[in-house]
């Protein structure tokens, strides 16, 4: 199972140009895993116990090093910590304002800008707040 993942990890990293570390096939490991848009303290606290070698600055380096070649995606629905997002493929996020948990939703049709207009689009970010589901439940009990 761990060589599955390690293999997994390293095809991304060279599909996207870069060379594979230890070191970033463990966060981009990490990323592959763990879909829950973590924020980069949250990843050093779940690797440095395994890894302690690994340092903070590696991981803010690494991280942005994979959003630059496309690897992972930064989200910025938090306004206190950028968080990563291993799937690259465009969709929204939903983010409860209960839990925390950000969730993954389809992006919606976007009117106004459309291919015909002046402005390239390179990105798009959508961003729900609410509540989710699991907490409405709670709630309501
Ligand atoms: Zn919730
Ligand atoms: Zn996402």
């Amino acid at each position: 199972m761990k060589t599955i993942t390690k293999l997994n990890s390293q095809e991304t990293l060279l599909k996207y140009g870069i060379s594979p570390s230890i070191h970033r096939m463990t966060i981009m490991n990490y990323m592959l895993q763990h879909r829950t848009h973590p924020t980069a303290d949250e990843i050093y606290s779940h690797l440095h116990g395994d890894i302690p070698t690994l340092s903070k600055t590696t991981i803010y380096n690494t991280l942005k090093l994979l959003v630059a070649k496309g690897a992972i995606q930064e989200i910025t629905i938090d306004e206190k910590n950028t968080r990563y997002d291993a799937e690259i493929e465009p969709h929204s996020h939903f983010k409860c304002n209960v839990c925390g948990h950000i969730y993954d939703v389809p992006s919606p049709k976007i009117g106004g800008i459309t291919d015909k207009s002046i402005y390239k689009i390179s990105e798009v970010q959508v961003y729900y707040r609410g509540i989710c589901t699991i907490c409405r439940s709670l709630l309501m009990h």
